[in-house]
């Protein structure tokens, strides 16, 4: 989800719970900034990875290395300010929070240590669900444990890891099939290899006029595979009864099904990024 639209559904939190998912997202973001800064070397940048559920905890730090392209540079730059801001929320929604960071951290060095020794692949389907499991399924698991600790929604909504992540593999898998034009100027093919492949040598390949049919149907089948999480997802939604709560939830996901559809066999995504326009977004956000 893009900050813009982040910013604009937390508003809609309830307050006992609108700042521990306030620094959840600034504490995730920091992690992401991290693994994504490619001028940070792979010694240095595991440790900061693996470890960043415990700076969390250390009062006064900040990360002042950052390359020069990092949009989000300043947020490392002031660290110290979230982490003041972490140490004062309640001791539960502290732990629920580290406990995500120290999973995802882990998983980013992992795929950081072997996109390093051999360059970022995604082969088998397998290693695509892992991939977005680690980097975004997570975050579903997280806010869950933040929304049953608030006592805004029931104990079975943390309990329900399989159904939550549904939702951060919905939007995750959402995104990596509408960039693909970006991702493909880029060199960063998320698509995995054991769907694309069914259609064509070398994915850049899709991009020909003569691999139009090809394209098409490569794009059913990921949007094929994204729509598997629809079923979990809206099942998630329904065991939720805080209304608040659910417009944090349901927006997102909506906004990706609409996506999928727009995207769904369309011709011009294979050449450019093609996003819902703002005024449909804000249709979405007024209908619920
Ligand atoms: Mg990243």
């Amino acid at each position: 989800m893009t900050s813009r639209s982040f910013c604009a559904v937390i508003q809609e939190l309830n307050s006992e719970i609108r700042k521990p998912v306030i620094l959840f997202y600034l504490i995730l973001r920091g992690l992401d900034t991290i693994e994504d800064d490619m001028t940070i070397p792979i010694e240095k940048k595991v440790p900061l990875l693996v470890n960043f559920h415990q700076t969390i905890f250390e009062k006064g730090w900040k990360f002042l290395e950052s390359g020069p392209e990092e949009k989000d540079a300043p947020l490392l730059r002031q660290f110290d300010i979230i982490i003041d801001e972490f140490l004062s929320l309640d001791r539960k929604f502290q732990e629920h929070i580290a406990t995500t960071t120290k999973e995802m951290g882990s998983g980013m060095a992992m795929h950081a240590k072997a996109a390093a020794e051999n360059g970022f692949t995604i082969e088998t389907k397998a290693e695509y669900n892992r991939y977005c499991y680690y980097v975004a399924g997570l975050v579903g698991i997280g806010l869950s444990l933040l929304f049953s600790e608030s006592h805004l929604e029931d104990h079975i909504v943390s309990k329900s890891r399989n159904l939550s992540l549904n939702m951060g593999l919905m939007l995750q898998k959402t995104n990596i099939i509408r960039d693909l034009a970006e991702d493909l100027t880029e060199n960063r093919i998320f698509w995995p290899k054991e769907i694309w492949s069914k259609y064509c040598k070398d994915i850049h390949e899709l991009q020909l006029p003569e691999k139009r049919e090809d394209a098409l149907n490569c794009i059913s089948e990921m949007v094929a595979d994204a729509l598997e999480h629809a079923k979990g997802s809206l099942a998630y939604l329904s065991l939720l009864r805080t209304q608040s709560v659910f417009n944090f939830c349901a927006i997102p996901q909506v906004m990706a099904l609409k996506t999928l559809a727009l995207i769904y066999r369309n011709p011009n995504m294979i050449t450019k990024n093609v996003k819902i326009r703002r005024g449909q977004s804000a249709r979405v956000c007024s209908r619920l």
